[in-house]
């Protein structure tokens, strides 16, 4: 097809998510068609070779171009393209994923629930906690505590979840039963005086009002993402998990963890629980479940709360959710490859190894800038964040879009793709765990020139 073709289809008929659809309408924004990739590159229909440095949405955590994968893929199609997995139904593939993802996952974790993203597992871990309280006999106990700044969906109830206000603005979100807490988030605290554990006392005594004043006999569950992802990639301040989980425990609130970026490695370790000792009652996973080479999800639930549904379908009988797609043997199939490839090639302990390298690249290249505030990340993901004013810590309008400046210079110049995160002004990297040393040092050398081209 001729490019004018395609950008006419594609203004005319394609609805693109999180998209300003007047612009792209009108073709002020261009089309951008992405046709091969390999390893941390990706190119488009011109022939133009861009680093990924945020591994499409932090999901290609192996890198492109597996052919084990499209390999697994393949063969699964041909042997077998669908089936579903209601009443006890599998295929080789989910039933080894699911021994695959058990023998990862912290050990008092009992079984997995497949579903299809990230949105749809934390609907699902919604209503498994609802479930559970209603099995338990406590019906009132059922409101959701989620973070300001964290990210958990676009759905109702996980949009509702997310603590972005671009994701309430114009939706009546969020719904009733979910309520925020303050982010840990120690770089924007309120009070510039704060020591980091004076700030984590502070987190605490939020969570510990909002219980009081809601009623903990009405709250059901709590939902974190380990470390902050699409609110602004932001390292929980130290101490943080212990505290809060020493008030959940207290008021009998389960704990998801939302792993859907940190799950298989993107800190460096398995999951982003093990890196900041937490246990919770249910992990979501996607993204680097099957490094998106297809799409699945999964909340694997404790022990704990296994026993409670076991119990609820002697009491009731079958559980009433399902998707058509749950378990798909696609998915399945690559997720099997894709957890055996990250083994194989000892991908997750380069996230760890490259990622401390890149991020104490940015730090040298970039702490000392009159207008970065912030560098920061663990592992494979770390963000740079930009302030008008760093002594008084005085931040950019967010309409100067200087984040999504900065990271339109560093495509331009470099070839490089970072992401300018939803808000403030931040600039996130998190690209495949095959990244090389020369490749970070690409990378934050295009960043410091693309920086230097627009703050000066
Ligand atoms: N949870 C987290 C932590 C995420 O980062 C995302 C997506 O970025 C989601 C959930 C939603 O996943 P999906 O976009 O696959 O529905």
């Amino acid at each position: 097809l001729r490019n004018d073709q395609l950008d006419q289809w594609d203004r005319d008929n394609f609805f693109h998510p999180s998209t300003h659809l007047a612009q792209h309408a009108r073709g002020e924004s261009p089309s951008r068609v992405i046709k091969t990739a390999s390893g941390v590159h990706i190119e488009d229909r011109d022939g133009n070779r861009l680093l990924d440095a945020f591994a499409g949405l932090y999901c290609v955590n192996v890198g492109y171009g597996r052919t084990e994968i499209a390999d697994a893929i393949a063969a699964q199609a041909h042997e077998l393209a669908y089936y579903h997995s209601y009443v006890g139904h599998g295929t080789e593939a989910s039933i080894t994923l699911s021994k695959m993802i058990l023998d990862r996952a912290p050990s008092h974790m009992s079984k997995v629930y497949f579903g299809l993203g990230g949105s749809d597992a934390n609907e699902t871990n919604v209503k498994l906690v609802w479930y559970f309280n209603n099995i338990l006999g406590r019906p009132q106990k059922k409101k959701i505590i989620s973070r300001w700044r964290g990210y958990h969906g676009s759905g109702i109830v996980t949009g509702s979840l997310t603590g972005l206000e671009l994701f309430h603005k114009k939706f009546d979100l969020p719904v009733e039963q979910v309520i925020h807490t303050t982010a840990p988030y120690y770089y924007r605290r309120e009070n510039l005086d704060q020591t980091e554990a004076q700030f984590v006392d502070q987190c605490v005594a939020d969570l510990e009002a909002l219980i009081d004043r809601e009623g903990a006999d009405t709250i059901a569950a709590f939902i974190g993402e380990p470390m902050l992802g699409t609110g602004g990639i932001v390292p929980p301040p130290a101490g943080y998990w212990a505290a809060i989980q020493e008030v959940l425990q207290k008021h009998d609130i389960l704990l998801i963890a939302d792993e859907v970026v940190t799950g298989f490695g993107r800190l460096g370790t398995m999951f982003g629980s093990e890196h900041y000792g937490i246990t919770p009652d249910i992990i979501t996973i996607a993204k680097g479940l099957t490094s998106a080479y297809a799409p699945l999800s999964g909340s694997i639930v404790s022990d704990k709360v296994w026993a409670v549904l076991e119990r609820g379908t002697d009491e009731n009988g079958p559980i009433g959710h399902g998707w058509t797609y749950s378990a798909h043997p696609i998915g399945a199939a690559a997720g099997v490859a894709n957890l055996q490839l990250l083994d194989d090639l000892n991908l997750i302990s380069n996230a760890g190894e490259v990622g401390a390298y890149l991020n104490g690249a940015l730090r040298d290249a970039l702490a000392d800038h009159p207008h970065v505030g912030e560098v920061r990340g663990e592992g494979m993901i770390c963000a740079v964040e930009f302030v008008k004013d760093k002594d008084n810590r005085v931040f950019f309008d967010p309409a100067d879009k200087i984040g999504a400046q900065i990271s339109g210079k560093l495509l331009e110049q470099d070839k490089i793709i970072a992401r300018a995160m939803p808000q403030g002004d931040i600039l996130g990297f998190a690209p495949p765990f095959c990244l090389s040393r020369a490749e970070a040092d690409q990378v934050v050398e295009g960043t410091l020139r693309a920086v230097k081209t627009v703050l000066g």
